[in-house]
């Protein structure tokens, strides 16, 4: 059977989804830019989420330390190495809240990043509750230009799994971010954990 996607695989994954939109492989260049989360600050907790460990997914060549530019540089050259080769890059502002700052040091962040050689776009990681008007309109005229992806930590559509996991938001604030991206033209990503403690497969489902 082939999909809506066009291939027989019953998901999309990120690879051919890619391909189709751009016409040639495209990687994704993880950066640490140094943000924190609200829910580490203690502007709505400490400690974060149950499961919070960015150390787990960061690449070896990620981090806040360094330059962004450098970040990206060694990115490009990393992914080179160990896979197929890439002409374009997206800059995958990864760990933490990656919208959690003045929207004047946002801007320096992201057009930073959309000078460097090869890059075509963002793929930018956050809280729903760590977006406004004012930030979304601004990634809005970027992707104009670019190619721009929010994509957000929903978790679950349960308030009582997200309070049991600490999350510090409820899924109606999900709804709404998602809801205000999309009005503002950005490519909308959400991040699911199945299999969180309480629920079952039906609720999963
Ligand atoms: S929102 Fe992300 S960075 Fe913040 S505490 Fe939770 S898992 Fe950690």
């Amino acid at each position: 059977m082939i999909y809506l996607w066009n291939h027989n695989r019953r998901y999309n994954a990120f690879a051919p989804y890619f391909k189709e939109l751009f016409g040639e492989r495209v990687q994704k260049i993880s950066v640490d830019a140094g943000f924190t989360c609200p829910n580490r600050d203690g502007t709505k907790g400490r400690g974060g989420c149950t499961y919070c460990n960015n150390n787990a997914f960061n690449p070896s060549y990620c981090h806040p330390e360094k330059p962004l530019e450098q970040q990206i540089k060694e990115g490009i050259a990393f992914h080179q190495v160990r896979y197929r080769r890439a002409n374009k890059y997206l800059v995958y502002f990864q760990p933490y809240s990656n919208t959690y700052a003045p929207l004047e040091r946002l801007k320096e962040l992201y057009t930073t990043a959309l000078k460097q050689p090869g890059v075509i776009g963002l793929v930018i990681g956050t809280r729903p509750d760590c977006v406004d008007r004012e930030k979304l309109h601004y990634l809005g005229e970027l992707a104009k230009e670019h190619y721009i992806t929010i994509e957000y930590g929903l978790e679950s559509i349960y308030d009582t799994t997200l309070e049991r996991i600490n999350r510090q938001h409820t899924y109606e604030e999900s709804v709404q971010a998602i809801r205000l991206s999309k009005e503002y033209g950005l490519h909308v990503g959400a991040h699911f954990i199945f299999g969180l403690p309480g629920e079952s497969r039906e609720m999963m489902m």
